[in-house]
């Protein structure tokens, strides 16, 4: 029989929650896609506003929603035109 340590109970809530994050922030872009019948893989994220791409670093929930103010780095306007945004702090509690 394996001895296993168990992992810290926060340490896996943690990781839930960086997980829901993740699988949140994909399905708010397949939610705001598909009505549209755009492809949910190609062409990457862009700024509504300028069209300026959004870089990966750009695009970690809450982190870079909190660095830039939910604004374009490239142009500064809202990004609120995607309503993902605004829903982006929650998607880890779902
Ligand atoms: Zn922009």
């Amino acid at each position: 029989m394996y001895n296993h340590p168990v992992p810290p109970p926060l340490f896996l809530e943690g990781m839930c929650l960086v997980f829901g994050l993740i699988i949140g922030s994909y399905l708010n872009v397949v939610i705001a896609r598909l009505p549209m019948e755009r492809s949910i893989v190609h062409p990457p994220s862009a700024c509504p506003g300028c069209g300026a791409p959004i870089r990966w670093y750009d695009n970690i929930p809450i982190v870079s929603w909190l660095a830039l103010r939910a604004r374009c780095r490239a142009c500064h306007t809202h990004r609120a035109a995607e309503r993902h945004d605004r829903e982006r702090p929650a998607d880890g509690a779902t």
